[in-house]
């Protein structure tokens, strides 16, 4: 028998049990369930690296006062059709909905808005908020960066300089185009899930401090105990930056806009105790108020069409549009449960059980 075999729960179980898990950690129900969903829905994606395995390492950061429950984004500077909020290290999934709601908002009443987003707890998977937009029928520009955290070595460098700082772009057509990537060769929580025995990472993907190219998370976490928490404090290496010289630049773009333009900081230490924050700098803009919308849905979804149609580089193979590959694996999620690695599904069974919550059969 595979005993690395995943694990297969079921949508609706895993949601009730992390909302349990953070109701026990002391947030009130809306955002216990906010916080489950959200998690929940990056594992419906497809995207495991922001799904529930982060619950442990939400749990130990809100004991340690690192990210606060009940945190609502204060508004600092508000210039109707732009604000920056200060999010006061409120858990990501309360400030990021949020701050993406005053966009929505304000984009709604001027055509367009710009809103900077600092100090906000890990807002986990960056498509979530401009699937917020898109269905408000609004186009959204995400440049995020993680203030607090180094992982991602520059373009020619072998020394971590960037964090993992994810763009994402948000198209309402229909259906909705959603581009939203890390601008690391792979995110970190990627490298998390394959240290817990989940897909292995792409050979070229870490980057040793001698210049060594390698696949094995202990690049990034040093040496770790099969289950358990891992530290990128631990290892010496780093992750590369996604595509040579172009990839590294939008990094970059990404700690300038997100990080010294919002206020929150850029990637590198900004807080003794290693604590880390999101800054999001988010671009909304409204078809309808530009009068465009109608001829602009119509070539986009044609052009859409259009390229995938492409005749595939391999038998049998396809074009997608982003957002595709999410779309399909919820349908296929939701229908037949999420898929979890062993350790990944133990580690949160410790959790709750260590917090009294029951976990089911
Ligand atoms: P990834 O490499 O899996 O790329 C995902 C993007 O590529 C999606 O837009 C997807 O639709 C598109 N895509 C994938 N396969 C495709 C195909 N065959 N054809 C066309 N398009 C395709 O994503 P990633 O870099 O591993 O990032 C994972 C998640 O991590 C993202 O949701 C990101 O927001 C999140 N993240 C968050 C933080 C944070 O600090 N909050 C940091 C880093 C990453």
């Amino acid at each position: 028998m595979d005993t690395n075999a995943p694990v297969l729960i079921g949508a609706d179980t895993l949601e009730a049990l992390v909302a349990n898990i953070f109701r026990a950690s002391g947030c009130d129900a809306a955002e216990a369930g906010r916080i489950s969903h959200h998690l929940l829905g990056a594992n419906l994606a497809g995207h495991d690296s922001h799904g529930v395995v982060r619950v442990p390492r939400y749990v130990e950061w809100q004991k340690a006062g690192y990210v606060v429950a009940g945190q609502q984004a204060e508004i600092v500077t508000d210039g109707g059709a732009f604000a920056v909020l200060d999010a006061k290290w409120g858990f990501g999934q309360t400030v990021a909905p949020q701050a993406t709601a005053l966009g929505i908002e304000r984009a709604q009443q001027h055509g367009t808005a710009i809103i900077a987003l600092r100090n906000a707890g890990h807002i986990g998977r960056v498509g979530a908020y401009s699937e917020q937009a898109i269905a408000a029928g609004l186009i959204s520009i995400h440049f995020v960066n993680v203030a607090g955290s180094v992982l991602v070595a520059p373009f020619g460098g072998t020394e971590r300089r960037f964090s993992t700082a994810p763009f994402s772009v948000g198209v309402p057509t229909d259906p909705p185009v959603v581009l939203d990537f890390a601008t690391s060769r792979v995110a970190e929580g990627k490298v998390l899930v394959a240290s817990n025995g989940g897909k292995a990472l792409p050979a070229d993907a870490l980057i040793e401090p001698d210049g060594t190219l390698s696949g094995d998370p202990h690049t990034l976490y040093g040496e770790y105990e099969q289950v358990g928490p891992r530290s990128p404090s631990n290892g010496l290496g780093a992750i590369r930056a996604f595509g040579e010289h172009k990839g590294s630049g939008l990094a970059f773009m990404c700690e300038l806009l997100a990080g010294a333009f919002t206020g929150g900081g850029c990637s590198g230490p900004v807080d003794a105790r290693g604590r880390i924050a999101n800054g999001m700098l988010s671009i909304f803009i409204s078809p309808r108020h530009f009068g465009t919308e109608a001829a602009f849905r119509q070539t986009a979804e044609d052009y859409v069409a259009w390229v995938k149609s492409c005749q595939p580089d391999t038998p049998g193979g396809e074009v997608l549009a982003p957002g595709e590959p999410e779309a399909r694996l919820r349908a296929e999620r939701l229908k037949n449960g999420v898929p979890l690695q062993p350790d990944t599904w133990e580690s949160i069974i410790r959790c709750a059980r260590s917090l009294g919550v029951t976990v089911p059969n």
